[in-house]
C-alpha cells in the first residue's frame, strides 16, 4: 500500500530545507545556492548538506 505523505504543500515547505550532515542543523536554502557552494552550516561552517526532504517523520 503507497503511503501519501505530505502532498504538494509539505513538499515544497521541505524543499528547500537541507540538514548538516556533521552537526545536524537544519538549514533552510535554495538549492542552487548548495550546489554551488555557498550555503554554508551555521553552527560548524560544513559545505556538506543533504536534503531533508527524504525524511517520512517530522512532519508537522
Ligand atoms: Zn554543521
Amino acid at each position: 500500500m503507497p503511503k501519501k505523505d505530505l502532498g504538494p504543500a509539505g513538499k515544497r515547505m521541505f524543499e528547500n530545507m537541507y540538514v548538516c550532515f556533521k552537526c545536524h542543523a537544519k538549514i533552510r536554502a535554495q538549492s542552487e545556492k548548495v550546489k554551488k557552494g555557498i550555503i554554508k552550516c551555521r553552527k560548524c561552517k560544513s559545505h556538506h548538506l543533504r536534503l531533508k526532504a527524504k525524511e517520512r517523520r517530522g512532519a508537522k
